[in-house]
């Protein structure tokens, strides 16, 4: 499975690399390995920083600590008080250095750092109050998402993630009612 940065926030996006939280959950960072493509592959972080099994276990332990917090954002509940001890000591570390050049932004840290950066990231949207959160509406999928749209009338946390998936469940939902309800004949009482 590949890692999807459709949450608007580095924070909510590591938060969704564990997929359908309630159903069966799917955790997509099994290993120190995953952690470090992931770190790779989201924009506003380090291109490589190295994940040795003790920065990847607080890297899981800060991931669970952001998405309670969000989901207590979500579900307008005050925030749990061991996540919050979790994710503000993580932020309460240095942050990895930014340069400018003319190639643009070159960002570079080890793993702790990175960390850091993301802990205060999460912090930054959870303590706006203009910021809406949402979680996914499709069913199963369980990913926190800041909604920016105008009106804030995402539904879904990507297109492709999920939007997509929806609209063709339905139209194939659509489909089969015509043709059961074809099947009956005109005139059948539905139901
Ligand atoms: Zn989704």
């Amino acid at each position: 499975m590949h890692f999807a940065f459709v949450s608007g926030n580095p924070a909510l996006d590591l938060a969704g690399t564990v997929v359908s939280r309630r159903d069966e959950p799917i955790d997509l960072l099994a290993a120190p390995a995953d952690l470090e493509r992931w770190v790779a592959e989201c924009d506003e972080l380090p291109e490589r920083a190295t994940a040795d099994f003790a920065t990847f276990e607080s890297a899981l332990s800060l991931r669970e600590a952001i998405y309670r917090l969000a989901l207590d954002r979500v579900l307008d509940r005050p925030f749990d008080p061991g996540s919050l001890e979790i994710v503000n000591d993580t932020a309460a570390r240095p942050v990895p250095t930014i340069e400018l050049s003319d190639a643009g932004l070159h960002v570079s840290g080890d793993l702790r750092a990175v960390l850091s950066q993301i802990a205060r990231s999460g912090i930054a949207v959870l303590a706006d109050p203009h910021a809406c959160l949402k979680e996914c509406g499709r069913r199963g999928c369980t990913r926190i998402y800041l909604d920016r749209s105008r009106g804030a009338r995402r539904a879904w946390c990507g297109m492709d993630e999920c939007g997509n998936r929806v609209k063709a469940a339905a139209y194939r939902a659509r489909r089969r009612a015509s043709t059961t309800a074809g099947r009956r004949g005109p005139g059948c009482a539905q139901g």
